[in-house]
């Protein structure tokens, strides 16, 4: 099914665009392809400018809801190279296990990008390899991009009315629009053989305060093998804690895969003008990840949708549903982020059956759904919550001081 695209409904957005006039998207990964592809499929003229050279992204290992099916269609099917359907929780000794109604997805992101770029392509969307864009300025009625030919070096001018910035965390498109830059995180995970006590369809979640405020994981990608890491908040420690962790658990690495993920510290709002034309965001270009998990690939797909309807229309009811989505998630990572290795203790003891199935029967990105029902089924783990939001209120006015 394909996703709606007329759901106009904020009137602070620009007018809607014709089919005659054009949009150049920056950046040629998850969130820019897809939205290539929304706006290409209603008739606009879209030229996507990538830099690098071949459609052979770096191969990473990623964990995602079944939302990403509802999105994205036939493109979501050919990554699919696992599904997870348990995850099992471990802390200082204690152990929990969560049944997942809709199993969870693992995909493997170079396949998933040569997807999403066949599909703008078919749908009339060229994509332009081996340029990477330098700048932009008004002109006349629309907008000129600077993009230099990776080749040769050389520079060429190219118009358009609107940019949409998918250019990843360190966005040159917001830099060049005025957007101030996003703080970031290391994210490094490496591919390892699967412990021989481990199913392919389960996930293993560790909560290491010590190491990290966030946790480690190890997702199975098949019977042989998965991808174990963690988010850190410098790079080296970060490297470090992972190399340790392995081998205390003697896992000998294949290969390591990482990147800096943005931190959603608040919205950000995802168009400006710039003279009579008109600059966009999307996914990791706008903070659109889940500061929870800090997972944004379907972030990032809803935030390509939501941008595909402001543009087409006058706004986007999917950018304002994503935007309490995020909101939701900063406010669980902030009663996390202190917790202490008692903290986790407590939480996984307090997962009682009624707490696991609403955790089993809602999706990450159904944050809302799953706070209301574990609110009803053990609200203890919301005084826990509770608790840990003031210990960091606590902790900011100590470090602000
Ligand atoms: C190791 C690792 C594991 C991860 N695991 C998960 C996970 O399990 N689940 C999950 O949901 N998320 C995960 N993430 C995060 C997820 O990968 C990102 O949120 C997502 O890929 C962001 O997509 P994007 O299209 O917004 O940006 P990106 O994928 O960063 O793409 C940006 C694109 O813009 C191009 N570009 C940049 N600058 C320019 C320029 N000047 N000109 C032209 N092109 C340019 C880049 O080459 C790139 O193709 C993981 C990230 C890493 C690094």
């Amino acid at each position: 099914m394909a996703p709606e695209l007329r759901d106009a409904e904020n009137n602070s957005s620009p007018r809607p665009l014709s089919d005659k006039e054009s949009v150049a998207v920056v950046g040629g990964s998850a969130a820019g392809l897809f939205t290539a592809s929304l706006l290409a499929r209603q008739g606009i003229l879209v030229r996507v400018f990538e830099r690098i050279e071949t459609l052979q992204p770096d191969e990473r290992t990623l964990i995602v809801t079944d939302r990403m099916r509802a999105l994205l269609g036939r493109a979501a099917q050919k990554s699919v190279v696992n599904e997870i359907r348990h995850f099992e929780l471990f802390t200082d000794g204690r152990a929990a296990t969560v049944t997942l109604k809709h199993p969870d997805l693992i995909i493997e992101r170079r396949t998933l990008i040569q997807a999403l770029a066949e599909e703008a392509q078919r749908a009339g969307a060229s994509i332009e390899l081996g340029r990477r864009f330098h700048a932009l300025h008004p002109n006349g009625r629309g907008l000129v991009l600077e993009i230099d030919r990776c080749d040769d070096g050389t520079r060429e001018e190219v118009r358009a009315d609107t940019i949409v910035g998918g250019d990843g965390a360190s966005s040159r498109v917001a830099h060049a629009a005025g957007w101030a830059p996003l703080e970031t995180v290391p994210l490094v995970q490496a591919i390892v053989p699967l412990p021989k006590d481990m199913r392919p369809d389960t996930a293993r979640v560790w909560f290491v305060p010590q190491d990290t405020p966030y946790f480690y994981w190890l997702i199975p990608e098949s019977p042989t093998r998965g991808a174990l890491g963690l988010i850190g908040e410098t790079g080296p420690e970060t490297r470090h804690h992972l190399e340790k962790f392995l081998e205390k658990r003697k896992l000998d690495p294949i290969g390591f895969q990482a990147a800096r993920i943005p931190v959603y510290k608040r919205w950000v709002p995802v168009h400006r003008p710039v003279g009579k034309g008109s600059v966009y965001l999307v996914g990791d270009a706008a903070g659109q990840v889940k500061v929870t998990t800090v997972g944004g690939i379907v972030t990032g797909f809803r935030g390509a949708l939501g941008v595909a309807q402001a543009i087409l229309n006058r706004g986007s009811r999917e950018l304002r549903t994503l935007r309490r989505e995020l909101d939701l998630h900063l406010l669980l990572r902030r009663s996390l982020h202190d917790f202490q290795q008692a903290d986790y203790s407590r939480l996984v003891d307090l997962l009682n059956a009624p707490a696991k199935r609403s955790l089993a029967d809602y999706s990450r990105d159904e944050a809302w759904k799953i706070l209301w029902r574990v609110c009803l089924s053990q609200p203890r783990l919301v005084l826990l919550g509770l608790r840990g939001l003031l210990s960091r209120s606590r902790s900011l006015r100590r470090t602000s001081l």
